[in-house]
């Protein structure tokens, strides 16, 4: 049985959900389209801590190492684009080899990614990975949710890119899963660059006593 001041052990471990980290990049279009404090808004309102954040323009070997890092990426980014084809009763024009799909996307990534200032920032809270996915949307802002941040502000599609020979714009990345996190935010960000701190927020998010309101 639990006495009355006994805390629930689980909000101090380490491996506490509150303590899962993601990586988002705000893309070039999403900087040109004014729409940084639009972003920010939306991860910040849902409870999630902003631990780093820095704005540069990528060099291309930042970004090709960005999007290989997950060795399964090719396979999956050029499975996912062509089923976007096939949904729609179409043939992919590139390929129906997901990796030659790929290899052209990532040429294409490459230039869009830097063409100018980005901003990427690591957040952190409950789930995070997947609530910033959920926020993000689906790749393709045309069958991206309303709500989502590519459903909402942004318009394209994969006809369009592949038809304008460019990668698809789509405002913002998101990591897609705790692994692919955690090898980003190494990727983008030195250690002293995300912060460990407190945010008053988090005692009414976690706190089993609700933060000590009376
Ligand atoms: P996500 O960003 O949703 O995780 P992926 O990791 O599959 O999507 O792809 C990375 C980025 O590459 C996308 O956000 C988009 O900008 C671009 N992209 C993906 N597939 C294509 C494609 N078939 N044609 C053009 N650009 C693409
Ligand atoms: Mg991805």
């Amino acid at each position: 049985m639990r006495c009355g001041s006994e805390k629930p052990t689980m909000i101090f471990m380490k491996n506490h959900p509150k303590f899962e980290r993601t990586l988002v990049i705000i893309k070039p279009d999403g900087i040109q389209r004014g729409l940084i404090a639009e972003v920010i808004k939306r991860y910040e309102q849902i409870g999630l801590k902003l631990v780093g954040i820095k704005m540069m323009v990528p060099t291309a070997e930042l970004i090709e190492k960005h999007y290989t890092l997950d060795s399964e990426w090719r396979v999956k980014t050029g499975l996912k684009s062509i089923k976007a084809y096939t949904d729609k009763g179409l043939k992919h024009p590139v390929s129906n080899d997901p990796l030659e799909v790929t290899a052209v996307v990532l040429k294409k990534l490459i230039e869009y990614m830097t063409k100018g200032p980005i901003v990427a920032m690591v957040w952190q809270g409950a789930h995070a990975v997947q609530i910033v996915r959920k926020l993000t949307g689906g790749t393709e802002p045309l069958t991206s949710d309303v709500g989502t941040i590519r459903g909402d502000f942004v318009l394209d599609s994969y006809s369009m890119s592949d038809n304008d020979h460019r990668a698809v714009r789509n405002l913002v990345h998101a990591s897609g899963s705790v692994k692919e996190a955690n090898d980003e935010i190494t990727h983008w960000f030195k250690k002293d660059e995300v912060f460990d701190y407190k945010l008053l927020n988090e005692a009414i998010l976690y706190d089993f006593e609700l933060g000590g309101i009376l």
